[in-house]
């Protein structure tokens, strides 16, 4: 399976989930100051943009539920970053095909083409809501 999108454009999405990875880590790490809890004082120390280490696993494994939905943002970007380094990058995790460049350009963390994340959200959606 070869991906379609050129390197210029790979290029282009890495920068910009590069830049928002570290928006987020500097919201995370403001949030962790203002908090009167030490711990997370502390912590905040060792939320820094090196893409070695998952600060996201960090946060969450002590849970600061009030950044939470940011951490997980942060986690989606690292796993997109990962894709791109092993070269599975906008490759559909469902169907396997190219997930278009206009989809990813919207959605950079994007696992899946149009049609399996719809079916995927149905899906979900009906988990939530059994019917009898
Ligand atoms: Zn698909």
């Amino acid at each position: 399976m070869t991906a379609r999108m050129s390197g210029q454009e790979k290029t282009l999405l890495k920068t910009r989930l590069e830049q928002r990875r570290s928006e987020l880590l500097a919201s995370i790490r403001r949030q962790l100051l203002e908090s009167d809890n030490q711990t997370f004082n502390d912590l905040a120390g060792s939320v820094h943009d090196s893409a070695e280490e998952s600060v996201a696993d960090l946060l969450a494994d002590i849970g600061f539920a009030d950044i939470g939905r940011e951490v997980n943002e942060v986690r989606d970007i690292e796993r997109a970053l990962i894709r791109m380094a092993t070269g599975v990058y906008g490759v559909c995790v469902d169907c396997e095909a190219d997930i278009p460049f206009e989809r990813l350009s919207a959605y950079p963390t994007a696992k899946r083409c149009r049609a399996c994340q719809e079916r995927y959200e149905a899906s979900k959606e009906r988990g939530m809501h059994p019917s009898l």
